[in-house]
């Protein structure tokens, strides 16, 4: 299946999430002058495939790249741009204990592997991901804030919002004002996998926080972007299977 990318609003895109590759969706904000992305994907690979879309619509140089969190499948993509990239001060604690600046080799990988078996799955999903770590880097947020921060692009207004959560700490939403989209990334998903305890669930107190900011459309990591009554619904089903 060939992934394109999707129109949503007049200024807002999405590159589809695609759950066999574990890619989330990645956002794309065009300005008359600038382009945003709300993520950075999960290797250079799928960045590329991102990049070659935007040339397709004619978009401007991406000139910003935010970081919903640091999670491997939402910052792996990030060498293949230029931006500055904006994320929640803990991000960048986080991306440097976790990735930053290791040995990323197929090697490194099996030697992870044996060390922390609950985390196999997540590895080999990377391995499959990243194809080749050769010239791998991760790259680290050079803009953060703590609470929240605006950014004003040609007329177009960015609300980023920090919210935390079980699924990263560091997770934050992106509004885009004018078009009344929220991107809210993995916000209110359980812990990660290996990560995750008995009783854990999804933050449905979180999601009632998103839809009592009534957006025209929600944009998660790893799903449809729904509009405010299927997101109202989605809400009452999770609601229904607690
Ligand atoms: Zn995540």
């Amino acid at each position: 299946m060939v992934i394109e990318l999707q129109p949503l609003t007049p200024h807002v895109w999405v590159y589809p999430y695609d759950p066999k590759e574990t890619q989330p969706n990645i956002g794309v904000i065009v300005t008359p002058t600038q382009t945003v992305l709300i993520d950075a994907g999960n290797s250079p690979r799928h960045a590329r495939r991102v990049l070659a879309e935007l040339w397709r619509i004619d978009a401007p140089l991406v000139t910003h790249i935010i970081y919903t969190h640091y999670h491997w499948d939402h910052t792996f993509g990030a060498q293949i741009f230029n931006g500055t990239i904006i994320a929640h001060e803990r991000c960048h604690d986080l991306l440097t204990a976790n990735y930053f600046g290791r040995p990323w080799s197929t090697s490194y990988i099996q030697d992870e592997m044996q060390q922390n078996p609950a985390r196999a799955g997540v590895l080999r999903a990377m391995e499959r991901a990243v194809e080749s770590w050769r010239g791998f880097r991760v790259v680290l947020p050079q803009v953060m804030f703590s609470r929240q921060m605006a950014l004003h692009l040609d007329g177009v207004t960015l609300n980023l919002r920090h919210v935390g959560g079980k699924h990263s700490e560091d997770s934050i939403t992106v509004e885009v004002v004018e078009d009344k989209v929220l991107f809210i990334g993995d916000s209110y998903y359980e812990p990660p996998v290996f990560l995750r305890q008995p009783g854990d669930h999804v933050d449905t107190e979180m999601i009632e926080g998103f839809l009592a900011q009534e957006m025209n459309w929600y944009v998660e990591g790893h799903h449809t972007p729904l509009d405010h009554k299927d997101a109202a619904a989605a809400l009452e089903a999770m609601k229904g299977d607690a």
